[in-house]
């Protein structure tokens, strides 16, 4: 198996393909924007968060490559219904797989185990992350 296979896993192909959760919300609780230059990705997301801290919607919107898309997609199925705290402990958990390429907790990460390979390629990295940077910063606490 190549590197590039093993970059695009079937489920990120199908994610980009078929993105889930593409589209707004129209009273969101939260919003975030982000956007990598270097590879002219952008991504916005709608989150619905309860009065419990419980996320109870995700959406997107954004243009840029496969990696970005899917990520963003697979984010959004992942963070439906998890707590702000929940959400956040996984955003820690995907960037450290990034970062590293290995992970002690497959099991919490899920389908998320999917852009393993992806840790490989840093500047691919940064599309992968995109949605989590900017969704960590919608749900942190307003100071
Ligand atoms: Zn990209």
């Amino acid at each position: 198996m190549s590197s590039t296979d093993e970059m695009y896993q079937s489920v990120i192909i199908e994610h980009d393909r078929s993105p889930r959760n593409f589209r707004v919300l129209e009273h969101p609780s939260h919003h975030a924007e982000g956007s990598n230059p270097l590879c002219g990705d952008r991504v916005s997301v709608d989150l619905q968060v309860d009065a419990d801290g419980r996320i109870t919607d995700v959406a997107f919107q954004g243009s840029g490559c496969a990696i970005s898309r899917a990520s963003a997609s697979m984010m959004t199925t992942v963070l439906k219904g998890k707590t702000t705290a929940e959400a956040q402990e996984l955003f820690e958990r995907f960037h450290a797989l990034m970062m590293t390429g290995t992970t002690a907790e497959p099991k919490e990460l899920g389908k998320l185990v999917a852009f393993q390979g992806v840790a490989a390629f840093p500047m691919r990295v940064k599309c992968a992350t995109l949605p989590w940077h900017a969704v960590n910063e919608a749900l942190r606490p307003k100071a």
